[in-house]
């Protein structure tokens, strides 16, 4: 499967600190790769905690410098905006990069990754100017005659550690930097080992609109080391973390020892619920739609199927022929409809799980997953369960291409079934029936549940996990109380 791009825009390979490219101060670097064509692309700092150190430091004089959270609200909100209309002039170039880096189709990667970006942009910053608080009488009955004037005032939380994983590495960072930015937060921004590219044009581009320096810093490196280092560094004040719920514990561990803030937007293994009215050709291509989109590798993905027992079989298989007929590729390619894992270590761990569900006992009704090819390629996988098995599938997440269906029979077992789960980041319900579609919603135990629809997400609709899919809310009003303190006021007259 050859690269078909021949524009490769020039690849950034520093860190962005305090408004200057920056390599790491020991001069380590790592590969990263096209994982469509397993291909070294370039290297990249391997920051060290002196790195880490260096952004902080940096991130803090810019916080308490104060020319950021001091600036009215109204310019900071004129430089996000400015950054918005830069993103989107660079659109070919970022997709390009992201398309190189992490694999998806080009067309995903300007709607979703740019264009979403652009889109959370604008959306955050129009907070700058509407951050408020609230006046209140007191009853305080002394000193006598004295009477008191009491306000709350939402002032920023400091320096702000924001990781993000590789699944839309240029959304995430925005998701993260913009509203932190609109509250008046400095943020040191670290990327995923695998998809920093991205990432640093962001904060290069944030420098061109105009940012003061040391505002907004990315710095490149592992979890294990760069990424520990800025969730434990004492200047920081909020950790913002995406990723596995597995690394979320070790940091909302370090950042509860710390009684640092934190907010964890963590894993799913989200159901996917067919009621017996659903047409079935809906059905199906909202079930593919809602575990195939970006390959799998998607938080809140429809991974679990439950369908009515009376419709179930022509809706798995009609998912596995749509499974059958995807054509992989580069994401250049204007044919390919799903690209590659986005490392060599992703897929095998995904086709790992793949021969872990068929031992079990999970029946594959699609083609063979494994590709012969040089990138890090995986079949779309269907595996019936039709006896409901604690399958491995059914409760990890595989976060990868490999949908796992069961049937039900009443809707109460069903809801059970889908509550099951250390999970809870989203879920959707197919149907028409009004009144058992908000039985559903009621009873689904996560943050976000859709119906008639999958993955839909809004810069304006709130964003999270119940139970193990993390802690606190992104997006909407709800975005402030993230990244701001409430200070009260009492002045007594
Ligand atoms: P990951 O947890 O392995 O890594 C995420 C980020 O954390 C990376 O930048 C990584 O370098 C860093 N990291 C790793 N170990 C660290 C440590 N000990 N200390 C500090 N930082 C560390 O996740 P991933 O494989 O990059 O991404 C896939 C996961 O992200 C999936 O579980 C997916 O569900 C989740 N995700 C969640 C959401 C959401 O909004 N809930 C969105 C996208 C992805």
């Amino acid at each position: 499967m050859p690269e078909k791009n021949s524009q490769t825009p020039q690849l950034p390979h520093t860190m962005f600190i305090n408004g200057e490219k920056t390599p790491a101060a020991a001069g380590k670097t790592f590969p990263i790769y096209n994982p469509a064509t397993g291909q070294e692309l370039t290297q990249i700092p391997d920051a060290s905690e002196t790195d880490i150190d260096h952004a902080v430091q940096t991130s803090k004089a810019a916080f308490d410098s104060a020319t950021w959270r001091r600036m009215p609200p109204a310019s900071r909100e004129h430089l996000l905006l400015k950054l918005a209309d830069l993103i989107e002039q660079h659109t070919d170039e970022l997709a390009t990069l992201e398309t190189l880096n992490q694999g998806k189709l080009i067309a995903f990667s300007k709607m979703l990754e740019v264009s979403g970006s652009v889109q959370w942009l604008r959306y955050m910053a129009g907070w700058a100017t509407k951050i408020e608080g609230t006046t209140f009488d007191l009853s305080i009955p002394f000193p006598p005659g004295t009477r008191y004037n009491a306000s709350t005032k939402r002032v920023p939380v400091g320096v702000v550690a924001a990781i993000v994983p590789w699944n839309f590495p240029l959304l995430m960072a925005v998701w993260k930097i913009a509203p932190a930015l609109a509250c008046g937060c400095t943020v040191v921004l670290k990327p995923a080992e695998e998809t920093p590219l991205t990432a640093i044009r962001l904060a290069e581009l944030a420098h061109e609109a105009g940012f003061p320096p040391g505002v907004f810093n990315v710095v490149t490196g592992r979890g294990e080391t760069a990424g520990a280092a800025l969730v434990k560094h004492p200047l920081v004040n909020k950790v913002t973390f995406t990723g596995s719920t597995e690394v979320g514990r070790i940091i909302g561990r370090q950042c509860a020892d710390d009684l640092k803030r934190a907010s964890l937007e963590l894993g799913g293994k989200s159901p996917v619920i067919v009621l017996d009215d659903c047409d079935p050709k809906k059905a199906i291509e909202g079930a593919a739609g809602a575990i195939f989109f970006n390959h799998g590798q998607v938080c809140t993905a429809g991974s679990r199927l439950y369908v009515a027992r009376s419709i179930y079989d022509e809706v798995v298989q009609g998912i596995a022929a749509v499974a059958d007929g995807i054509t992989l590729g580069s994401g250049f390619d204007a044919a390919t409809q799903m690209g590659p894992m986005v490392s060599a270590r992703h897929r095998d761990k995904v086709m790992g799980m793949i021969a872990h569900g068929k031992l079990e006992g999970g029946e594959i009704l699609s083609r063979d997953a494994a590709v012969d090819a040089d990138g890090f390629f995986v079949r779309p996988t269907v595996i019936a369960n039709r006896a409901c098995k604690p399958l491995s599938v059914v409760r990890e997440e595989v976060f990868g291409p490999v949908l796992v269906a069961m049937p039900y029979d009443d809707i109460d077992e069903v809801l059970a079934q889908a509550n099951a789960s250390e999970y809870g980041l989203g879920a959707s319900v197919w149907t028409n029936q009004l009144d058992k579609a908000l039985r559903l919603v009621d009873g689904l135990e996560a943050g976000t549940v859709w119906v008639n629809t999958h993955n839909m997400v809004d810069p304006a609709m709130p964003f999270g996990g119940f139970k193990a899919s993390g802690i606190g809310r992104e997006h909407g009003k709800v975005i402030v109380d993230s990244y701001t303190e409430s200070k009260s006021v009492c002045i007594a007259y």
